[in-house]
């Protein structure tokens, strides 16, 4: 008999959550049966992801730089990359931006239901902690994320996820100087590297044993601890434009591959579909990546050269889906408040979400703490943040949820564009996880 697919697997883990977490959020002790005992599962899964993201980075990226020949091509590849990055993100800001104007979710939100959530979420510490980490976010310079990127300790810089992208500088700059010292010199540390990335890749294989049951896990958990039914479905209008969006980008995406590469847009979303059910799982665009690295050179056919680049780059400075979501909640405030954003405004949300975008960390609920600087952005008063932050608390799981996913999806969408444009998109070398899972067994 042919075994299950592994998105199937995954897929019905998810299921099964969801139905578990409903189930128990209905029982006495249920929540916290799920907090106490369920819960951790997920949460180490996470933990493993993250753990083998910064070795994965470091090995495929040195060993994509020191397979080229020659590095102009990698600055060719680099340029296109951050040029093809900004444009896919400025069309999921207009997106979302033309969507919110035209459906207006903002509009019919009842007093009385902004007083909900305003008394349920305004002083909630979530939403006070992401109020000070983006106060600390705005007080820097325009040229800070520069400063930012370049590490003064590599150690330091690998020893927190939070700075993938001084990684990506450190690494960088080691695979470029490891090109210049000449091929012999080179060899050591390059076959050294060659094999870290394979055994890294097994680790991906490895920890894939256990993603249907930690998806379940994830999502049991992300119900239980959901908010009041009641408000969930006072901002279904405003989830349905984040959602419509996000789809619409997604159909965008496909438009891309189908124009760009010439190949098969629904193949390239099932063979994507692992890793954006993980997305979607763990609201986490950094905890996915080695799982979208692995999709995109195995079954995508994108040479590492490439991937190796374009995915933890655009892992950490590419975010369509939170861009895309950052406008529509923007804008959405604004209407229920009775905020006037004239077109000016709403074009000051193009520029300021397309930075945001590059500010916003990998992790659940960056996007939101991004918003508050597109806020800002727009004049709207500093003593309504809390109050602006508390009208979609309530969604904001959720919606990140789906927003990864097409996060994750834009990456893997870029890398195939720009792989094809450097004659770098080859023949998928798909090996079935079962192949892999019967090695690894
Ligand atoms: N969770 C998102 C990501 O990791 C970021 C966000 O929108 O909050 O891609």
């Amino acid at each position: 008999m042919r075994k299950l697919e592994l998105h199937w697997k995954i897929l019905i883990g998810m299921l099964l959550g969801l139905i578990f977490g409903f189930v128990m959020t209905g029982i006495d002790g249920g929540a916290s049966f799920v907090s106490n005992w369920i819960k951790p599962l997920g949460t180490i899964f996470v933990k493993l992801l993250k753990l083998i993201a910064i070795p994965l980075i470091l090995a495929s990226l040195i060993k994509g730089i020191s397979d080229l020949k020659d590095i102009s091509k990698f600055r060719n590849i680099g340029l296109r990359t951050i040029g093809i990055y900004m444009c896919t993100t400025v069309v999921a800001i207009v997106i979302g931006l033309l969507l919110v104007n035209a459906i207006q979710p903002g509009d019919g939100i009842s007093e009385e239901t902004i007083n909900k959530l305003t008394e349920t979420y305004a002083t909630d510490s979530e939403v006070t902690s992401k109020l000070e980490t983006a106060a600390q976010q705005k007080s820097a310079g325009p040229l800070q994320f520069l400063e930012d990127m370049v590490p003064d300790n590599a150690v330091a810089a690998m020893s927190n996820n939070k700075l993938m992208l001084q990684v990506i500088f450190f690494t960088i700059f080691l695979g470029i100087s490891l090109l210049l010292v000449g091929e012999e010199r080179a060899k050591p540390l390059k076959d050294f590297f060659d094999s870290l990335n394979d055994v890294v890749l097994k680790m991906v294989d490895l920890i894939m044993l256990v993603a249907p049951y930690a998806v379940f896990a994830l999502l049991a958990s992300v119900v239980v601890s959901s908010g009041d039914p009641e408000l969930l479905i006072a901002l279904l209008k405003y989830s349905g434009v984040v959602v419509l969006g996000l789809l619409l980008m997604v159909v965008f995406y496909c438009i891309l591959v189908t124009v760009f590469t010439k190949k098969n847009p629904l193949w390239f979303l099932k063979e994507m579909s692992p890793a954006q059910l993980l997305a979607f799982s763990t609201s986490s665009s950094a905890a996915t990546l080695p799982v979208t690295m692995e999709r995109v050179e195995e079954h995508i056919g994108v040479d590492k050269e490439v991937s190796s680049f374009v995915l933890p780059v655009g892992a950490t400075i590419n975010m369509d889906g939170t861009s895309l979501y950052q406008g529509v909640a923007a804008v959405f405030i604004a209407q229920a408040l009775a905020f006037d954003l004239p077109l000016s405004a709403q074009l000051t949300i193009v520029l300021t979400a397309l930075l945001a975008s590059i500010g916003t960390a990998a992790v659940p609920g960056a996007g939101m703490v991004m918003l508050v600087i597109v806020l800002e952005s727009v004049g709207f008063p500093p003593e309504k943040f809390a109050i602006g932050l508390a009208l979609i608390f309530a969604v904001d799981r959720p919606l990140d949820m789906f927003r990864t996913v097409v996060n994750i999806t834009g990456d893997a969408t870029v890398s195939m564009l720009v792989a094809k444009s450097a004659g770098k998109l080859g023949k998928p070398n798909v090996k079935e996880w079962d192949d892999h899972l019967d090695e690894v067994r």
